[in-house]
């Protein structure tokens, strides 16, 4: 009975302290809503990023991560993708103090009705091509999403701090463009997962977007296909195929012929530029002349230029960790 009272009281004591640690969070939380959101945002982040680094990957276990219907944009994915790109822009960024941040912030801004299309580059960062890629993105406020090969990051991370800094997103093209389909599951994993790692030790930043090598991620029903698609959802990643090739690997191929491949209103297979996803690479000459039309014509038709996961999460299917996507549907 003493006990039971003894514990009664026990527990009356912590309600009571925990209601007054909750009133004391609120008054804080008041105080914070005072501050700009991007600020509230930017803790809310931190307190994501801090997090230990993980010593290993997790071991791909598909059912315990359900793909997650993402109807339309949603609100707090947009408020953690501010706070992301305030924190790269104040990072990474090369802007003078916070009012250049919001001015850039605010450019980036996507009304998820518009247009838009995402504009990619594969096997970078390569110099000096990224750079001048990153010049043209950069004089016209346009982002892109660049799937990095892992082992050029080292020495190139000046490279990735501008994409960051811009507000571009980073995707995995694995560590050595390895054809995923000729590795082992253990080797998918190191290849994979070690980019992923890198760019997390480096910069803080997690990657969420797989872009295979020659595009190959096994034939559907394969064993290779369920493997590749496991690790993806394991990983919280999607696979990114392409809408349109540029065709800019091919040599007989100019800036001009790339110009106008990607311009045209619908592709080979009657498919309007509006959701697209356009495959081009960052380590060819052609590609920056190409960029330098490319970029402020679609601009001009009113596209918004917003990078792969901003594109399929404004979509109706949205973003889903082991999906394959070759268009924003
Ligand atoms: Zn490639």
């Amino acid at each position: 009975m003493v006990l039971g009272a003894g514990l009664l009281l026990a527990v009356l004591l912590l309600v009571g302290l925990g209601s007054l640690i909750v009133r004391a969070v609120k008054k804080s939380k008041q105080a914070s809503a005072l501050e700009t959101s991007a600020a509230t945002a930017v803790a809310t982040l931190s307190a994501v990023t801090d997090a230990p680094l993980p010593t290993a990957l997790p071991t791909p276990e598909p059912t315990l991560v359900p793909a997650t219907p993402a109807p339309a944009i949603q609100a707090e994915w947009y408020e953690a993708r501010t706070a992301q790109l305030y924190k790269n822009l104040t990072t990474y960024g090369n802007y003078r103090d916070a009012a250049d941040v919001y001015l850039a912030l605010e450019g980036m801004q996507i009304d998820p009705k518009g247009k838009m299309l995402a504009i990619t580059f594969d096997d970078g960062p390569y110099p000096p091509i990224t750079g001048q890629i990153l010049d043209v993105l950069e004089a016209n406020h346009a982002r892109a999403t660049f799937f990095v090969k892992g082992a050029y990051i080292d020495a190139n991370q000046d490279l990735i701090r501008r994409e960051l800094g811009l507000g571009c997103e980073i995707g995995n093209h694995t560590m050595n463009h390895e054809d995923l389909e000729k590795l082992s599951p253990e080797e998918r994993r190191a290849s994979v997962g070690g980019v992923n790692d890198k760019l997390y030790q480096l910069f803080g930043y997690r990657i969420h977007l797989l872009r295979p090598p020659y595009i190959k991620y096994g034939d559907k029903g394969t064993d290779t296909r369920n493997d590749i698609v496991a690790m993806a959802k394991a990983y919280e990643l999607a696979i990114v195929n392409h809408t349109r090739s540029s065709h800019d690997s091919h040599d007989d191929y100019t800036a001009q012929m790339m110009i106008d491949r990607t311009l045209a209103e619908k592709d080979e297979l009657g498919r309007g530029l509006n959701g697209s996803i356009l495959l081009f690479h960052d380590k060819y000459a052609k590609t920056v002349e190409a960029m330098k039309v490319i970029i402020p014509a679609l601009q001009q038709r009113g596209y918004q230029l917003v990078t792969v996961s901003e594109l399929l999460r404004c979509s109706k299917e949205g973003l889903n960790w082991g999906w394959i996507y070759s268009k924003a549907d």
